[in-house]
C-alpha cells in the first residue's frame, strides 16, 4: 500500500490542496483529505498519467532527418516525407525496432505518458512474407513498452493497398493484409495472447470500403477501440470521392463506423455535415506532427461545439511533449483567427478541458481503466515539480501553458515508480543502444 500527499491533487472535481491518494497492487484504493503517515511530496502536484492515443514507434528514427527541401522536389509535402518514412519502415529488423521503441517509450515516460496507443502497421518481413511468428513485430513493441514502463494498447492496423487504382508501392509490402479475414485473424490472435488490442483500419486510402463494416462490427462485438486515420490530406479525400462518391467521413458514416467507440485520427479537412456526423465520436489530434508535416489545422472549435471529444497523439514522434500538443490545439486556431483562447468555452475552462483531453478522453478512446484518479482505476500517476524554473509557482493553475516536459518529476505506471526525481533508471542503456541502431540505420 502506498499513500502519497502532494501539495495538489487533480481529482474529477478539480485541483485539491492537502489531499492524499492511496494505491495498492497497481490500483487506486482511496483519495481524500490527507491523514498522518502519507509520503509527503512537497512542491509537487499529482495528476492522472497522460494518455498518448496515437503513436507510430518506428518513425522515431526519422526525427530531424526530413527537415529539408529536396532539390528534386521543390514542392516537398506530406507525400515525399512519406516515401522517406517508408524507407525507414522497410529497413528496421525486429531487434532494431525493439531498441527504437524502448527509447521512444522511455521518452514518453519522461514526458508523463503512462498509456500509449500504438497504431501498428509494420507487420511483415521486408520482402512482405510473414515472420515465423506473424506477430513478431507487434510483440517487440509490447516488450519495449513493458521494459520502459508504459501501458500499451496495440491498435492493429488493417492495410491492404496503396490506394484506389493506385499501383502497388514496393515500400509498403511489410504492411499488407491480403484480406479482411487476415486482418481480423491477427486481431483475434493478439487478443488470445492477452494483449490490450484495438482495431485500426489504416485509412480510406489503404483499406477498401467493403472491409470497413466488417472491421467495425468486430470491434463493436468485442468492445475494442476502433481507430482510423481520417482526412489528414486533401488528396485522400479526392481519391475517396472518385472511388465512392463520398467524402471519407460520409463513407464511414454509411459503413457504420462512427460513434462512441470510434476515434478519427487527424480529422482536418472536413465539411459541415462531416463535423455533425462525428458528433458522438472522438478526434485524436496530433498538432506537433500536423504542423511538422504541413497537414493543416483541425477545425477544433466547430468539432467541439458539435460535441466531439478530443484526445492527443505524438504520431510521427517529431516531438514527444503532450502539453505542447494540447497547447497547439488552441495556438493553431489563434494564428488563423487572430484571436486568443479560441477554445475557451465556457470562459475560464480551457486549461481544465485540455487536461481532460490528455487524460480521461484518451483513456475512453483506448478503453483503458485510467485517465482519472478514482478508486478502482489503474494507479497511473504523474507528478509535476512546481519548483521547476519553467513554473516556479504555488498552485497548479496555468501549469499546462507553462510546464516544459522536464517539469515531470515522477511517474507511476500501475503503481510502480518508473521515473523518480526526473531520472529513469534505464535511460543511459536506452540511449546507447539506440545510437548503435542509428549507426546501422544511417550507414546500413
Ligand atoms: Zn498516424
Amino acid at each position: 500500500m502506498i499513500r502519497l500527499q502532494p501539495d495538489w491533487l487533480l481529482t474529477d472535481s478539480g485541483w485539491q490542496c492537502g489531499w492524499q491518494i492511496e494505491f495498492h497492487q497497481g490500483i487506486i484504493t482511496a483519495l481524500g483529505p490527507a491523514q498522518p503517515g502519507a509520503r509527503r511530496l512537497s512542491r509537487q502536484v499529482v495528476m492522472p498519467g497522460l494518455v498518448n492515443s496515437h503513436s507510430h514507434a518506428f518513425q522515431r528514427v526519422i526525427r530531424g532527418r526530413t527537415e529539408f527541401r529536396h532539390p528534386d522536389r521543390p514542392n516537398d509535402d506530406f507525400w515525399s516525407w512519406r516515401e522517406l518514412m517508408y524507407r525507414a519502415a522497410m529497413s528496421l529488423h525486429p531487434d532494431q525496432l525493439e531498441v527504437v521503441a524502448r527509447l521512444l517509450y522511455l521518452e514518453m515516460v519522461e514526458a508523463g505518458i503512462t498509456t500509449v496507443g500504438e497504431f501498428h502497421y509494420q507487420h511483415h518481413q521486408p520482402d512482405g512474407t510473414p515472420y515465423a511468428d506473424p506477430d513478431e513485430l507487434a510483440l517487440r513493441l509490447v516488450e519495449a513498452a513493458r521494459w520502459a514502463g508504459v501501458n500499451l494498447v496495440l491498435l492493429r492496423c488493417a492495410y491492404h493497398r496503396s490506394g484506389f487504382r493506385v499501383p502497388a508501392n514496393p515500400l509498403q509490402v511489410r504492411f499488407l493484409d491480403r484480406s479482411v479475414d487476415e486482418s481480423l485473424q491477427a486481431v483475434e490472435r493478439l487478443r488470445g495472447r492477452g494483449l490490450s488490442v484495438g482495431v485500426a483500419p489504416h485509412s480510406v486510402r489503404a483499406v477498401p470500403p467493403e472491409w470497413l463494416g466488417r472491421l467495425a462490427e468486430y470491434a463493436r462485438q468485442h468492445h475494442l477501440p476502433l481507430h482510423m486515420h481520417v482526412s489528414e490530406q486533401p488528396k485522400e479525400i479526392e481519391q475517396c470521392l472518385v472511388e465512392t462518391g463520398l467524402r471519407p467521413v460520409q463513407l464511414l458514416h454509411r459503413e457504420g463506423l462512427l460513434g462512441g467507440d470510434f476515434t478519427a485520427v487527424h480529422a482536418i479537412h472536413l465539411e459541415a455535415d462531416e463535423i455533425r456526423a462525428l458528433a458522438t465520436s472522438t478526434v485524436c489530434s496530433c498538432p506537433t506532427t500536423e504542423r511538422n508535416l504541413g497537414d493543416g489545422i483541425v477545425p477544433a472549435l466547430q468539432l467541439r461545439r458539435a460535441g466531439v471529444s478530443f484526445t492527443l497523439g505524438s504520431d510521427s514522434q517529431c516531438q514527444v511533449d503532450p502539453f505542447e500538443d494540447a497547447r497547439q490545439l488552441d495556438y493553431h486556431l489563434r494564428l488563423v483567427r487572430q484571436q486568443r483562447a479560441v477554445l475557451d468555452e465556457p470562459p475560464g475552462k480551457l486549461e481544465d478541458w485540455l487536461l481532460t483531453c490528455l487524460t480521461q478522453s484518451g483513456a475512453r478512446s483506448l478503453k483503458q481503466p485510467c485517465g482519472s484518479l478514482q478508486p478502482g482505476l489503474r494507479a497511473d500517476l504523474v507528478a509535476i515539480d512546481l519548483d521547476h524554473p519553467g513554473l516556479a509557482c504555488e498552485a497548479p493553475q496555468g501549469l499546462l501553458w507553462c510546464a516544459p516536459r522536464e517539469a515531470v518529476s515522477q511517474v507511476w505506471c500501475r503503481g510502480v515508480p518508473q521515473l523518480e526525481d526526473r531520472h529513469h533508471p534505464k535511460r543511459a542503456e536506452a540511449v546507447e543502444s539506440y545510437r548503435q541502431v542509428m549507426k546501422e540505420f544511417v550507414h546500413g
